[in-house]
């Protein structure tokens, strides 16, 4: 699972091709759906501004 860190997103729809189980959305500001995040972290490098962020499992 990760989080968007809204504050720095600029909308820049980049991580939405990153991510290979449709997860991210983009309309404006990253969204995640949790129901098909796997946690793979495969989208973490992919944003330029370091708005994606890891998030450990019951943390
Ligand atoms: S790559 Fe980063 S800045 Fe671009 S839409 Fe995704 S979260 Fe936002
Ligand atoms: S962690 Fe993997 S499944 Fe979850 S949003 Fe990022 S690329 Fe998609």
């Amino acid at each position: 699972m990760v989080l968007i860190d809204a504050g720095r997103c600029t909308g820049c729809n980049l991580c939405v091709f990153s991510c290979p189980e449709r997860a991210l959305s983009c309309y404006g500001l990253a969204r995640l759906d949790p129901k098909r995040c796997t946690g793979c972290l495969a989208c973490l490098g992919f944003c330029p501004m370091g708005a994606i962020i890891g998030k450990t499992e019951g943390g």
